[in-house]
């Protein structure tokens, strides 16, 4: 049998689930190697020694075994963690639904890295307090922008004109973006797109995120783009995230106590355990 080829890489976690007694199998997205699953051998375990630094929402350098279904984690150490993006259950959940979308759109084993860079740089703006919302906009418009469906905003995607800022405009995902009045096609009451959303798109893929940042936005406007990007992402990949529900349930009052109650013991003990990581810089694990 040849000798494991072993090689290290910038890792984020995407998701991760429980296998066997003990182990874990994780989806990783890598700059240059993409996106691949590993499997981490007895993480489970209490004496486990890259229990704690093998989790979602950082930075990692992780060092793998070339495996013949899964690679194999042999060491961690992390580089950035991202703790204060747990601190609000909006920016976690924000945080696996960007993950969620990153799984997603890639193919295993082929190369990442800009999706790898805007996901890395969503943590970051998320962990540095920007709105979840328009972190999730922006990231949703550079994606977009990576997998070739850069939503039209200036033209029409029929007819190719100039959009007015007098016009009426449609939004139509599957058309690519905008309708002018002037196009057959779906009815307005479904799908009419107000001038102050199509100013919205528009900055989201013009402006940087300090400008985004600090933009006065009318809520029923925010509300506007993101069910416009979210149809737009839904008929890109082709079907609705999962982590979306979650993202939708924790925001209604009633639902947003009920979860914290039941994930505050659960994100109090993630976070202690990454934080705890983060000051252990490297830690050597088993293969
Ligand atoms: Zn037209």
């Amino acid at each position: 049998m040849p000798i494991p080829r072993r090689y290290s890489t910038d890792a984020i976690v995407l998701s991760r689930f429980d296998y066997g007694e003990a182990d874990r199998i994780l989806t990783l997205i890598t700059p240059t190697g993409g996106k691949l699953k590993a499997i981490a051998k007895g993480i489970r375990r209490p004496t486990s020694r890259i229990g704690g630094s093998l989790e979602p929402f950082a930075e990692l350098n992780v060092l793998l075994a070339r495996g013949r279904t899964f690679d194999v984690v042999v060491q961690v150490s992390v580089g950035h963690a991202w703790l204060k993006l747990r601190d609000s259950l909006e920016g976690a959940a924000t945080a696996w639904y960007l993950a969620e979308l990153a799984d997603r759109s890639l193919e295993e084993h082929r190369g990442a890295e800009p999706v790898y860079a805007i996901l890395r740089r969503a943590y970051e703006l998320l962990d540095a307090g920007m709105a979840p919302g328009r972190v999730a906009r922006w990231y949703e418009m550079h994606l977009a922008d990576e997998l070739g469906v850069r939503p039209e905003v200036d033209r029409c995607v029929e007819c190719d004109r100039i959009l007015e800022s007098t016009g009426r405009f449609r939004w139509v995902p599957p058309l690519g973006g905008v309708l002018c009045d002037r196009c057959p096609g779906p009815p307005h009451d479904r799908t009419g797109l107000t001038l102050d959303a199509l100013k919205l798109l528009k900055a989201y893929q013009r402006q940087d995120v300090e400008a985004l940042s600090g933009l006065r936005l009318a809520v029923a406007t925010e509300r506007e783009v993101e069910s416009a990007m979210r149809d737009f992402i839904r008929n890109a990949l082709e079907r609705d995230a999962r982590s979306l529900a979650f993202l939708d349930e924790i925001r209604t009052p009633e639902a947003a106590e009920r979860a914290l109650r039941h994930e505050a013991s659960v994100a109090a003990r993630e976070a202690a355990e990454a934080r705890q990581a983060a000051s252990d810089q490297a830690i050597g694990g088993r293969a």
